[in-house]
């Protein structure tokens, strides 16, 4: 394993430039004091030049120099379309490097196998980087469906739909390399459910649409899933890339209710109603740093030697169902799925505050809505 040169503070290369890593990840490590940017990883010649001279970094390298930078850091962030996570994931680890990687963790079942394999054989930690198992509104959901406060949860629905351009990674590259949205966007009403009842669904069944525009050729425009989950419980979700901004999922239990709207968002405030009987109660979660709370848990895992709570096996727990999804909208029917072992759940123990910052201006990147 490689030895952290710092004893306080990991050193991470930042790889792939597009949206996210501009306007989330590079800016977090102002907030995440045990975690320090030293490298960056872009094809791009120009956000290499303007990023590395904004965040005053001494190295900034190419795709084909992945290695070199390897040999910087104690860390990587793997913010790169979906279909690329295992082959840099991989590398990083086999250089004995840490990785924390983007969802979905990868495209395949055989992809993520191979990355948790990397990282065992090689004694580096693996962190799936579900931001929302730190932050406070969705732990505090799970605390009130542990507290009994909505009686037995029995129904979970979720919707999460953007509007997506045609020139975005989510649709051109086909289902089969990771595009399409219930890798991007289902995956986290999947994750939800299964932390909400704390359990693995033991089958799927769903249904794909498409109205046929140009931008949806390689992709299904949306789709709709249900999954069963043991003690008879239902959760259901559409994710779409062809609808107004939606983030919504309600749990419904035997003596209330709890809607979270918006449930799944890192740039805008969340928020709660919770209905028990005839009582109505709403709650407003600020905005906060998502991705230096990630950063922070992640380097304090690596400093302390402790296995990251949303590891590759709960990365992996998330892409069986994508594909089960996937595979039962073709097929039209029910897909059962084998037992899963069980691992840890997020918690409130989990919750990592930090103040949200500004949105920075970004170099050659666009959102997925292309605004
Ligand atoms: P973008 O398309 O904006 O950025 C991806 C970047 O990857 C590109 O800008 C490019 O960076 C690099 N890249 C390398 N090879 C390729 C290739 N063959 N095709 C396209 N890009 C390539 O995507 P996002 O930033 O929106 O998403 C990146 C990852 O982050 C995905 O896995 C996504 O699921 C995840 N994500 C997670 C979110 C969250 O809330 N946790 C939110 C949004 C995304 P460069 O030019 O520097 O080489």
């Amino acid at each position: 394993m490689q030895q952290s040169r710092s004893k306080q503070r990991i050193r991470y290369a930042v790889v792939g430039l597009g949206h996210l890593a501009q306007v989330a990840v590079l800016p977090a490590f102002r907030n995440a004091p045990n975690s320090e940017l030293v490298a960056i990883v872009s094809g791009d010649r120009e956000k290499r030049k303007k990023l590395a001279k904004k965040y005053a970094l001494e190295h900034a390298y190419s795709y084909e120099q992945y290695e070199r930078a390897l040999s910087e850091v104690d860390a990587v962030y793997l913010v790169l379309p979906n279909h690329l996570h295992r082959e840099y994931a991989v590398r990083a680890a086999t250089a004995g490097i840490h990785v924390l990687c983007e969802k979905p963790m990868a495209v395949t079942e055989e992809e993520c196998e191979a990355m948790i394999e990397a990282a065992d054989t090689h004694t580096v930690k693996l962190m799936i980087a579900y931001r929302l198992h730190f932050e406070k509104a969705n732990l505090e959901a799970i605390r009130l469906v542990k507290s009994g406060t909505l009686g037995n949860a029995r129904i979970f629905d979720s919707v999460f739909s953007q509007q997506v351009v045609a020139n975005n990674v989510r649709v051109n590259q086909p289902v089969e390399k990771g595009g399409g949205p219930v890798y991007d966007m289902g995956i986290y009403c999947i994750n939800a459910a299964r932390y909400l009842f704390r359990a693995e669904p033991t089958a799927v069944l769903a249904c794909s649409a498409n109205d046929g525009e140009q931008r949806f050729q390689g992709v299904d425009e949306m789709t709709s899933a249900i999954m069963r989950f043991s003690d008879e419980r239902l959760a259901m979700f559409t994710c779409s890339f062809g609808a107004s901004d939606v983030s919504r999922f309600t749990l419904t239990g035997t003596k209330g209710s709890l809607t979270a709207e918006p449930a799944y968002d890192y740039s805008i405030p969340l928020k709660h109603r919770l209905t028990v009987g005839e009582r109505v109660s709403t709650r407003n979660f600020s905005k906060r740093d998502q991705f230096a709370a990630e950063l922070i848990y992640f380097s304090d895992c690596i400093l302390q030697n402790k296995e990251p709570e949303p590891s590759g096996w709960e990365g992996l727990a998330d892409v069986r169902i994508v594909r089960a999804i996937y595979k039962s909208a073709k097929a039209g029917k029910v897909i059962e799925l084998a037992d899963f072992p069980a691992k840890k759940k997020p918690t409130m123990q989990q919750e990592i505050h930090r103040p949200a910052h500004g949105k920075p201006q970004v170099v050659n990147a666009e959102p997925p809505s292309g605004k």
